[in-house]
């Protein structure tokens, strides 16, 4: 197994496919009072998203 620590861990919207940095500048974020803040999608809003590795 090859590592590569460089390459910055990616998020994955389910519902659309749009890809991009986890955590970064390219998802947007929600604040919900019950699940607190959460990953949304700028493609299509959804929050369905999940991390790809
Ligand atoms: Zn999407």
């Amino acid at each position: 197994m090859s590592h590569e620590p460089s390459r910055q861990p990616q998020s994955h919207c389910v519902s659309c496919g749009y890809e991009a940095a986890t955590g970064g500048d390219d998802w947007e974020f929600v604040e919900s009072p019950s699940l607190g803040r959460m990953t949304s999608c700028p493609e299509c809003g959804s929050t369905n998203v999940t991390l790809r590795r």
